[in-house]
Protein backbone atom coordinates (compact mmCIF):
# COMPACT_ATOMS: atom_id res chain seq x y z
CA UNK A 1 0.00 0.00 0.00
CA UNK A 2 1.80 3.31 -0.97
CA UNK A 3 1.31 5.98 1.42
CA UNK A 4 0.17 9.21 -0.46
CA UNK A 5 1.33 12.81 0.36
CA UNK A 6 -0.07 16.02 -1.01
CA UNK A 7 2.19 18.95 -0.32
CA UNK A 8 0.16 21.56 -0.51
CA UNK A 9 -0.30 25.74 0.23
CA UNK A 10 -2.31 28.08 -1.23
CA UNK A 11 0.20 30.41 -1.19
CA UNK A 12 3.35 31.01 -3.90
CA UNK A 13 6.42 30.29 -3.54
CA UNK A 14 6.55 28.92 0.29
CA UNK A 15 8.73 25.81 -1.08
CA UNK A 16 6.24 23.23 -2.00
CA UNK A 17 7.80 22.16 -5.36
CA UNK A 18 10.97 22.22 -4.47
CA UNK A 19 10.17 20.06 -1.42
CA UNK A 20 8.24 17.63 -3.47
CA UNK A 21 11.16 17.16 -5.68
CA UNK A 22 14.11 17.20 -3.14
CA UNK A 23 11.99 14.63 -0.73
CA UNK A 24 11.17 12.44 -3.51
CA UNK A 25 14.46 12.23 -4.37
CA UNK A 26 15.76 11.83 -0.66
CA UNK A 27 13.07 9.16 0.17
CA UNK A 28 14.69 7.67 -3.55
CA UNK A 29 17.99 7.83 -1.98
CA UNK A 30 17.15 6.08 0.91
CA UNK A 31 16.02 3.22 -0.89
CA UNK A 32 12.08 3.94 -1.18
CA UNK A 33 10.15 3.65 -4.35
CA UNK A 34 8.84 6.76 -5.15
CA UNK A 35 6.18 8.32 -7.59
CA UNK A 36 5.84 12.27 -8.08
CA UNK A 37 2.99 13.82 -9.14
CA UNK A 38 3.04 17.23 -10.94
CA UNK A 39 -0.35 18.84 -10.54
CA UNK A 40 0.54 22.08 -11.30
CA UNK A 41 -0.10 23.65 -14.79
CA UNK A 42 4.08 25.36 -14.31
CA UNK A 43 5.23 22.04 -15.11
CA UNK A 44 8.38 22.71 -12.62
CA UNK A 45 8.40 19.85 -10.31
CA UNK A 46 8.45 17.63 -13.75
CA UNK A 47 11.39 20.41 -14.91
CA UNK A 48 12.97 19.83 -11.83
CA UNK A 49 12.94 16.48 -12.26
CA UNK A 50 14.81 16.41 -15.69
CA UNK A 51 11.37 16.07 -17.71
CA UNK A 52 10.94 18.76 -20.71
CA UNK A 53 7.66 19.60 -20.09
CA UNK A 54 7.02 20.62 -23.17
CA UNK A 55 7.77 17.52 -25.03
CA UNK A 56 5.37 14.89 -22.91
CA UNK A 57 3.28 12.26 -24.85
CA UNK A 58 1.10 12.13 -21.88
CA UNK A 59 0.28 14.46 -18.88
CA UNK A 60 -1.59 13.83 -15.25
CA UNK A 61 -4.00 15.96 -17.27
CA UNK A 62 -4.62 12.42 -19.74
CA UNK A 63 -4.80 10.52 -16.59
CA UNK A 64 -7.84 13.02 -14.58
CA UNK A 65 -10.07 12.90 -18.15
CA UNK A 66 -9.43 9.22 -17.91
CA UNK A 67 -7.71 9.23 -21.86
CA UNK A 68 -4.41 7.38 -20.31
CA UNK A 69 -3.99 5.56 -17.78
CA UNK A 70 -1.46 6.86 -14.96
CA UNK A 71 1.43 3.56 -16.24
CA UNK A 72 1.37 4.73 -19.70
CA UNK A 73 1.43 8.45 -18.29
CA UNK A 74 4.29 8.05 -16.24
CA UNK A 75 8.11 8.59 -16.61
CA UNK A 76 10.30 6.37 -15.23
CA UNK A 77 14.40 5.59 -14.85
CA UNK A 78 14.84 9.64 -14.46
CA UNK A 79 18.31 9.81 -13.09
CA UNK A 80 16.94 11.26 -9.40
CA UNK A 81 16.19 7.26 -9.12
CA UNK A 82 11.73 8.41 -8.51
CA UNK A 83 9.41 7.90 -11.19
CA UNK A 84 7.42 11.41 -11.68
CA UNK A 85 3.30 11.75 -13.66
CA UNK A 86 3.95 14.93 -15.21
CA UNK A 87 2.14 18.13 -15.89
CA UNK A 88 2.05 21.22 -17.63
CA UNK A 89 0.11 24.32 -19.07
CA UNK A 90 -2.54 21.60 -20.34
CA UNK A 91 -3.54 21.44 -16.95
CA UNK A 92 -4.87 25.21 -17.03
CA UNK A 93 -7.60 24.05 -18.73
CA UNK A 94 -8.16 20.97 -15.97
CA UNK A 95 -10.19 23.44 -13.90
CA UNK A 96 -13.16 24.00 -16.40
CA UNK A 97 -12.69 20.31 -18.01
CA UNK A 98 -12.90 18.74 -14.78
CA UNK A 99 -16.15 20.42 -14.62
CA UNK A 100 -17.67 18.16 -16.83
CA UNK A 101 -16.97 14.83 -16.12
CA UNK A 102 -18.20 12.48 -13.52
CA UNK A 103 -16.69 12.26 -9.71
CA UNK A 104 -14.67 15.23 -10.72
CA UNK A 105 -13.42 15.03 -7.12
CA UNK A 106 -12.07 11.75 -6.78
CA UNK A 107 -10.07 11.33 -10.65
CA UNK A 108 -6.79 11.38 -9.22
CA UNK A 109 -7.55 8.95 -6.27
CA UNK A 110 -9.02 6.50 -8.91
CA UNK A 111 -5.95 6.77 -11.08
CA UNK A 112 -3.79 6.08 -8.13
CA UNK A 113 -5.17 3.41 -7.06
CA UNK A 114 -3.90 0.76 -9.28
CA UNK A 115 -0.23 1.73 -8.54
CA UNK A 116 -0.28 1.13 -4.94
CA UNK A 117 1.58 -1.94 -5.13
CA UNK A 118 4.44 0.07 -6.98
CA UNK A 119 5.40 2.92 -4.80
CA UNK A 120 5.66 3.18 -1.32
CA UNK A 121 5.33 6.65 -1.56
CA UNK A 122 3.54 8.90 -3.93
CA UNK A 123 4.36 12.21 -3.04
CA UNK A 124 1.78 15.71 -5.20
CA UNK A 125 2.94 18.65 -6.32
CA UNK A 126 -0.14 20.70 -5.90
CA UNK A 127 -0.82 24.07 -7.70
CA UNK A 128 -1.03 27.24 -5.36
CA UNK A 129 -4.42 27.48 -5.25
CA UNK A 130 -7.17 25.84 -3.61
CA UNK A 131 -8.58 24.35 -6.95
CA UNK A 132 -10.58 21.40 -8.54
CA UNK A 133 -6.58 20.11 -9.07
CA UNK A 134 -6.12 20.55 -5.37
CA UNK A 135 -9.18 18.99 -4.21
CA UNK A 136 -8.37 15.91 -6.12
CA UNK A 137 -5.07 15.76 -4.47
CA UNK A 138 -6.70 16.22 -0.88
CA UNK A 139 -9.10 13.48 -1.90
CA UNK A 140 -6.42 11.17 -2.97
CA UNK A 141 -3.73 11.56 -0.07
CA UNK A 142 -3.43 10.41 3.19
CA UNK A 143 -1.61 12.95 4.36
CA UNK A 144 -0.86 16.37 3.66
CA UNK A 145 2.29 18.36 4.16
CA UNK A 146 2.14 21.81 4.37
CA UNK A 147 5.68 23.83 3.61
CA UNK A 148 5.67 27.50 4.72
CA UNK A 149 8.00 30.03 5.03
CA UNK A 150 7.92 31.80 8.93
CA UNK A 151 7.10 35.10 7.95
CA UNK A 152 4.37 37.20 9.55
CA UNK A 153 1.71 36.58 7.24
CA UNK A 154 2.40 32.41 7.34
CA UNK A 155 -0.48 31.83 9.12
CA UNK A 156 -2.92 33.83 7.98
CA UNK A 157 -3.09 31.98 4.90
CA UNK A 158 -3.08 28.88 6.62
CA UNK A 159 -6.85 29.11 7.94
CA UNK A 160 -8.25 29.08 4.82
CA UNK A 161 -6.43 25.72 4.06
CA UNK A 162 -6.98 24.19 7.32
CA UNK A 163 -10.50 25.21 6.07
CA UNK A 164 -10.70 22.88 2.74
CA UNK A 165 -8.70 20.33 4.55
CA UNK A 166 -11.40 20.05 7.16
CA UNK A 167 -14.35 20.07 3.86
CA UNK A 168 -12.36 17.12 2.69
CA UNK A 169 -12.36 15.28 5.84
CA UNK A 170 -15.96 15.78 6.31
CA UNK A 171 -17.05 14.43 3.02
CA UNK A 172 -14.83 12.60 1.37
CA UNK A 173 -11.61 11.50 3.04
CA UNK A 174 -12.26 11.57 6.87
CA UNK A 175 -8.86 9.64 7.41
CA UNK A 176 -7.27 12.54 5.71
CA UNK A 177 -4.25 14.17 8.06
CA UNK A 178 -1.77 16.63 8.51
CA UNK A 179 1.28 14.72 8.20
CA UNK A 180 3.68 17.47 8.56
CA UNK A 181 4.36 21.56 8.40
CA UNK A 182 7.42 22.04 6.98
CA UNK A 183 9.38 25.48 7.61
CA UNK A 184 11.59 26.06 4.69
CA UNK A 185 14.04 29.18 3.39
CA UNK A 186 14.07 29.04 7.48
CA UNK A 187 16.39 30.97 9.12
CA UNK A 188 16.34 30.80 13.14
CA UNK A 189 18.53 34.26 13.80
CA UNK A 190 15.63 35.88 13.17
CA UNK A 191 13.92 37.33 16.05
CA UNK A 192 10.51 37.07 13.70
CA UNK A 193 11.09 33.28 12.52
CA UNK A 194 11.49 32.38 16.47
CA UNK A 195 8.25 34.06 17.01
CA UNK A 196 6.30 32.39 13.90
CA UNK A 197 7.90 29.00 15.27
CA UNK A 198 6.71 29.32 18.67
CA UNK A 199 2.87 30.10 17.44
CA UNK A 200 3.29 27.58 14.79
CA UNK A 201 4.36 24.98 17.62
CA UNK A 202 1.21 26.24 20.16
CA UNK A 203 -1.27 25.39 17.18
CA UNK A 204 -0.01 22.18 15.40
CA UNK A 205 2.17 20.78 18.02
CA UNK A 206 4.34 17.83 17.31
CA UNK A 207 2.56 17.95 13.73
CA UNK A 208 5.49 21.16 13.40
CA UNK A 209 8.25 18.97 11.74
CA UNK A 210 11.54 19.07 13.36
CA UNK A 211 13.80 19.15 10.12
CA UNK A 212 13.73 22.81 8.42
CA UNK A 213 15.02 23.56 4.88
CA UNK A 214 17.73 26.41 5.43
CA UNK A 215 17.88 28.98 2.76
CA UNK A 216 20.54 27.83 0.44
CA UNK A 217 21.58 29.06 -3.11
CA UNK A 218 22.21 25.35 -4.41
CA UNK A 219 18.73 24.38 -3.29
CA UNK A 220 17.95 27.28 -6.13
CA UNK A 221 19.81 26.89 -8.38
CA UNK A 222 19.21 23.01 -8.94
CA UNK A 223 16.34 23.12 -10.96
CA UNK A 224 17.90 24.78 -13.56
CA UNK A 225 19.94 21.44 -14.40
CA UNK A 226 16.99 19.15 -14.24
CA UNK A 227 18.46 17.77 -10.57
CA UNK A 228 17.40 17.84 -7.29
CA UNK A 229 20.14 19.69 -5.20
CA UNK A 230 20.73 15.44 -4.03
CA UNK A 231 22.48 15.59 -7.62
CA UNK A 232 23.42 18.59 -7.88
CA UNK A 233 25.23 20.01 -4.68
CA UNK A 234 25.30 16.76 -3.06
CA UNK A 235 27.34 17.93 0.67
CA UNK A 236 25.24 21.46 0.29
CA UNK A 237 23.40 22.72 3.31
CA UNK A 238 20.24 22.18 1.36
CA UNK A 239 20.95 18.27 0.52
CA UNK A 240 21.58 17.32 4.12
CA UNK A 241 18.53 19.43 5.00
CA UNK A 242 16.12 17.58 2.59
CA UNK A 243 17.96 14.02 3.73
CA UNK A 244 17.32 14.97 7.53
CA UNK A 245 13.53 15.93 6.02
CA UNK A 246 13.26 12.44 4.55
CA UNK A 247 14.11 10.07 7.32
CA UNK A 248 12.13 12.00 9.80
CA UNK A 249 8.96 11.40 7.32
CA UNK A 250 9.47 7.73 6.97
CA UNK A 251 9.64 7.46 10.91
CA UNK A 252 6.43 9.37 10.91
CA UNK A 253 4.82 7.46 8.11
CA UNK A 254 6.19 4.34 9.45
CA UNK A 255 7.99 2.94 6.71
P1 LIG B 1 6.09 26.91 -4.60
O1 LIG B 1 6.09 25.60 -5.32
O2 LIG B 1 5.47 26.83 -3.24
O3 LIG B 1 5.51 28.02 -5.42
P2 LIG B 1 8.95 26.86 -5.05
O4 LIG B 1 9.38 25.54 -4.56
O5 LIG B 1 8.77 27.01 -6.52
O6 LIG B 1 7.61 27.31 -4.31
O7 LIG B 1 9.97 27.93 -4.49
C1 LIG B 1 9.84 29.31 -4.79
C2 LIG B 1 11.20 29.90 -5.08
O8 LIG B 1 12.03 29.83 -3.93
C3 LIG B 1 11.93 29.17 -6.19
O9 LIG B 1 12.61 30.12 -6.98
C4 LIG B 1 12.92 28.27 -5.45
O10 LIG B 1 14.07 28.02 -6.21
C5 LIG B 1 13.22 29.10 -4.22
N1 LIG B 1 13.53 28.25 -3.06
C6 LIG B 1 12.74 27.30 -2.52
N2 LIG B 1 13.32 26.72 -1.45
C7 LIG B 1 14.53 27.32 -1.32
C8 LIG B 1 15.61 27.17 -0.40
N3 LIG B 1 15.59 26.29 0.60
N4 LIG B 1 16.70 27.97 -0.56
C9 LIG B 1 16.75 28.88 -1.57
N5 LIG B 1 15.75 29.07 -2.46
C10 LIG B 1 14.66 28.30 -2.34
MG1 LIG C 1 5.15 25.10 -7.13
Amino acid sequence: MSQIIALTNQKGGVGKTTSAVNLAASLAALGRRVLLVDLDPQGHASMGSGIDKHALDASVLDVLLDDRSAREAIIGDSPAGFDVLPGNGDLTAAEVELLQVDERQSRLARALRPLSDDYEIILIDCPPSLNMLTVNALTAADGVLIPLQCEFYALEGLSALLGTIEQIQQSVNPDLEISGILRTMYDKRMSLTREVDSQLRGYFGDRLLKATIPRNVKVAEAPSHGLPVSHYARFSRGSQAYRVLAKEMLGRLAL
